[in-house]
């Protein structure tokens, strides 16, 4: 018997877990040689394919040079060439990047540069705005800020409020209002995913929307949070999911896509205006977080060549290439199959299939076990499929995944 305590995985449903021993482009393999195809890119994060060559050298090369440092009192190459990187390509007014090992730890600085940044201005500013169906993560404070429910019951009590707003469906009104009074009882912050909500139910919403939003809080002065972990690194055919509403945020979380997904690690890019807050003579206003592991340099020499791939390479156009390949294939599925709200957006392809809603909906380890037997790989939200592949996934590998999902 294995020792090994799964994340979101009821062992008491005796399930048997595929042992993969290798991953290449778009395909896992097992220890017996089957390929299963990485439709959902091993939890949103292989961006350009398995053992990447450029991203694995990267690592290797800075394993054998410097593997671990304090970040605190020193630096390092790796981590000052991933800051200038992301200078250079994420919004101009984000000047400061503070680094950490996963989308959670990213939220959890965020908040904490918020209450810090208003705190050290003199004002009680402490409220956090969430949007409803929200997902950030699954330490407390990000599981705080995040939709509860089922997932985060047996820990509610340990759960600070939040006031939510409604998911913008169809009519936004609702939604506006809401941000509008939060913002008007002096808010400090609103995080909210861009455009796509994905634990949630990839729920999408319009650039119109995010934009609105956006205005909302610079009207009140209340910060604007853009939790891009998911949505960041060309998943929904930019950059950022934010440059779609032509909005910049004021606290900016990446992870997944960092290094391609192949290692941890994490980035909070803050605005000056955040920074200078934490700027003192006083030891007592720094900014108090740090993780064992912060800014790791072979994490670090992951994300340099992730860098350099995006510098070097058409990886947008791939993703569109991706976008109209997923379309045509579902609207092919939907002529043959009743799903429904089928929707794409860059990477990201989504439909609902079957009775209900919701996460619990459904029989998912039955639709993954079907789809493995296919050699895919899917992870179904409930009654929601979506496909959310490496970039470069090919066109046969794409059939394959849709005639998995035709016979569900
Ligand atoms: C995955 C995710 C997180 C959490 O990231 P981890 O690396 O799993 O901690 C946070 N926010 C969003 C939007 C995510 O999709």
């Amino acid at each position: 018997m294995s020792a090994v305590w799964h994340p979101f995985t009821q062992h008491g449903l005796g399930e048997d877990f595929p042992l993969i021993t290798r991953g290449k482009g778009a395909e896992l393999f097992t220890k017996d040689g089957g390929a299963i195809i990485d439709a959902i890119s091993s939890w949103w994060v292989t961006t350009h394919g398995h053992g990447d060559p450029r991203i694995a050298k990267a690592i290797a090369d800075q394993a054998q040079q410097l593997d671990q440092i304090i970040f605190a009192g020193f630096t390092h190459q790796p981590a000052e060439d991933v800051a200038a990187g992301l200078r250079a390509i994420m919004p101009e007014s984000l000047t400061r990047v503070f680094f950490s090992d996963s989308g959670s730890t990213s939220v959890e600085v965020a908040l904490k540069m918020a209450l810090g940044f208003w705190t050290h201005r003199g004002e009680s500013r402490s409220r956090i705005v969430v949007m409803d169906n929200s997902y950030h993560g699954d330490t407390i404070g990000a599981m705080s800020v995040g939709a509860r429910g089922v997932f985060n019951q047996p820990y509610d009590p340990l759960l600070f409020d939040v006031t939510s707003i409604p998911f913008p469906e169809g009519d936004a009104q609702p939604t506006f209002d809401a941000l509008e009074a939060a913002c008007r009882d002096g808010a400090a912050a609103l995080i909210v995913e861009p455009l796509v909500l994905g634990a949630g139910g990839m729920k999408f919403y319009s650039p119109q929307v995010l934009a609105e939003m956006r205005a909302i809080c610079a009207r009140h002065d209340t910060l604007f949070i853009a939790d891009e972990v998911m949505t960041g690194w060309g998943r929904t055919g930019t950059l950022l999911a934010c440059e779609q509403a032509g909005v910049v945020p004021d606290i900016l979380c990446l992870s997944k896509g960092l290094t391609g997904g192949a290692i941890p690690l994490a980035v909070t890019m803050a605005s000056e205006p955040i920074f200078e807050a934490h700027l003192s003579t006083d030891r007592a206003k720094m900014f108090f977080h740090s993780s064992s592991y912060t800014a790791n340099p072979i994490a670090c020499a992951a994300a340099n060549a992730n860098l350099a791939i995006w510098r070097e390479e058409p990886v947008l156009e791939r993703v569109a290439t991706l976008a109209s390949r997923m379309k045509a294939r579902v609207d092919a599925l939907g002529e043959t199959l009743p799903i429904r709200n089928a929707r794409i957006s860059g990477g990201i392809a989504a439909f609902e299939m079957g009775e209900g809603d919701g996460y619990m909906a459904g029989d998912v380890p039955a639709m993954m076990r079907h789809c493995l037997e296919r050699g895919v790989l899917l992870r179904p939200l409930g009654s929601t499929i979506y496909l959310m592949p490496p970039y470069c996934i090919t066109e046969g590998q794409l059939d394959t995944v849709f005639q998995a999902v035709a016979t569900i």
